[in-house]
């Protein structure tokens, strides 16, 4: 497994594969790893011959409250995770590097990129596109896999790739779950046994919500009120937001089908988790 720092030189090592007609699988990614991830780097190891994780936490798109320098890091740990799931290159640029003196130039996905998370985080989902498209560039992978978790991440990099003619297939995978429910996160490190407990709430908010999805009901102001009582009943959970979207456009409903998402943000003590669920899928 090669470690590269240099964007020139994971740039020069993209361009062989290219030539060669073997095809680059990519997993972008923040570090500090977990089955999550490991499951999109596996996915990859099946989809591509040589297979890219990149490890950077993206200054641009954290807001000037936010986690961005307590944000959890272990190198070492990350390393044996990516090498046990098959990773040929691991890239870890510096932001130094990425966004060096005079950077100016940014990718907006305008509508997909205002509601739920882009609503709470101003400018998030710009330095998400921003940092994609960059990373694209320079691993110039022919398959990219991300996680249905960040669902509104996910619908915001495939309609920026289709609407920027990138030639990359774009790969949702499922949301990885701890036994109990728990969808695993970075930031869980962040949370006290005793938070941790209270973060089930989410995913018992989603279960509550696909029950009565199951037996017929479809008015999303029941299904949003009975959401919010579950997590209102957790003391140490505050709603970020609890909505209700299309899943292909992320315009609201009244009205829920099977294509309907479920969005949550919630924040257990100062942790801020999301979670979410389509309707109709599988679970
Ligand atoms: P992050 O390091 O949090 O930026 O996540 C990198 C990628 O892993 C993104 O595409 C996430 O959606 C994905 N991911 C994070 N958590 C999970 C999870 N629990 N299940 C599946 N994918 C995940």
């Amino acid at each position: 497994m090669k470690i590269i720092n240099s964007i020139r030189h994971m740039q020069a090592l993209a361009i062989a594969p290219e030539r060669e007609g073997r095809r680059i699988a990519f997993v972008p990614t923040m570090g500090y790893l977990h089955e999550g991830h490991a499951s999109l780097l596996r996915e990859g190891r099946k989809r591509g011959d040589v297979l890219v994780l990149s490890i950077f936490v993206n200054p641009i798109q954290f807001g000037k409250n936010e986690d961005l320098d307590s944000y959890p890091r272990d190198m070492e740990r990350d390393f044996q995770l990516a090498d046990a799931c098959g990773v040929d290159i691991v890239f870890i640029p510096s932001a130094a590097e990425m966004y060096p003196h005079g950077f100016q130039t940014g990718v907006a996905v305008r509508e997909l990129s205002q509601p739920l998370c882009g609503a709470r985080r101003p400018g998030h989902f710009d330095g998400v596109a921003t940092v994609i498209t960059k990373l694209f560039n320079i691993v110039r992978p022919d398959v990219a896999l991300f996680g249905c978790k960040d669902f509104q991440q996910l619908t915001v990099i495939r309609r920026m790739t289709e609407d920027l003619n990138m030639p990359v297939e774009i790969v949702g995978m499922p949301i990885v779950r701890e036994a109990d429910g728990l969808a695993l996160s970075s930031r869980n490190a962040y949370l006290s046994p005793s938070e941790r407990q209270s973060a089930l709430c989410l995913y018992h908010a989603i279960t509550k919500v696909r029950e009565l999805f199951a037996a017929g009901e479809r008015s999303v102001a029941v299904l949003a009120r009975e959401a919010r009582a579950v997590i209102e009943g957790e003391s140490a959970a505050a709603i970020d937001y609890v909505e209700f979207r299309d899943g292909a456009q992320l315009q609201e409903q009244e009205q829920a089908d099977s294509s309907t998402l479920l969005a949550l943000a919630v924040k257990i003590g100062q942790t801020r988790l999301i979670d979410n669920t389509v309707l109709g899928e599988e679970f």
